[in-house]
């Protein structure tokens, strides 16, 4: 059984994934758990004075962070966030477990039958949509459209084996960005499947060291040193 982080750090950089695997390194910073506990304290946050969003680590202004909580309020998802049906849910599939921050109903018509099922059982489909979606919780900044691609597996993982549990296809799943209040919606697409499919085949697959990535991802890698990537950090070109 999987861990959805290994899948996520598979989908990043297989090596990486490896090197994690082998240190058991599976915990969250505390920085980063701050974070993410951001996203259980929006009516708390959302009439906030700026002394106590000042010192959260929030990535908006307190002002514009009011503003984004806002308007974040006006969406049928909002009352799903901060009411979910299950909280740091464990859930365990047929491939993969892990934690899911938050299990919500999704707000939005049921996603039709077809390629999208995420039903544990790789495209079958037993039955209607759960009336359940995971939302994961992520303590960084999303891109300027759609989730970063380890998000996307980890979602997909985490529908999977939420699918598996209820026993029903999960055809959606949402990225939760609180530093900066944005929350993404996901289908179960085929690429999606696949690039799931793929980080699940890496994992498996790993007896060595995979290869060297050796781009942009090796900027920021906490591996780089043991690596040997040939990449330096941003702080090391600065200094
Ligand atoms: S330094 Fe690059 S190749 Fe090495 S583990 Fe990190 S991301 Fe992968």
């Amino acid at each position: 059984m999987i861990p959805f982080s290994d899948l996520a750090r598979a989908a990043f950089c297989p090596r990486q994934c490896y090197y994690a695997r082998r240190v058991g390194e599976r915990s969250i910073p505390p920085e980063a758990r701050t974070r993410i506990d951001l996203a259980f304290r929006y009516p708390e946050l959302v009439d906030a004075p700026d002394a106590t969003l000042r010192r959260l680590p929030i990535r908006r202004s307190p002002a514009a962070y009011r503003r984004i909580l806002d308007r974040l309020r006006e969406r049928p998802v909002y009352d799903r966030l901060v009411d979910p049906v299950r909280e740091r849910a464990y859930v365990s599939g047929r491939d993969c477990h892990g934690l899911i921050q938050k299990v919500i109903e999704p707000p939005t018509a049921p996603v039709p039958e077809g390629d999208t099922a995420a039903d544990g059982s790789e495209g079958e489909s037993n039955g209607g949509e759960s009336p359940r979606a995971p939302v994961i919780v992520s303590p960084g900044e999303p891109p300027e459209e759609g989730v970063w691609e380890p998000q996307s597996v980890r979602a997909v993982a985490a529908a999977k084996a939420l699918a598996w549990e209820l026993q029903r296809p999960v055809r959606r799943a949402y990225l939760e960005y609180p530093t900066v209040g944005v929350v993404r919606e996901l289908t179960m697409t085929t690429r999606r499947k696949a690039a799931y499919r793929r980080a699940l085949r890496a994992v498996r697959s790993i007896d060595g060291p995979p290869a060297r990535v050796d781009d942009n991802r090796c900027t920021g890698c906490a591996y780089r040193e043991r690596c040997g990537s040939k990449r330096r950090s941003l702080r090391s070109l600065l200094t």
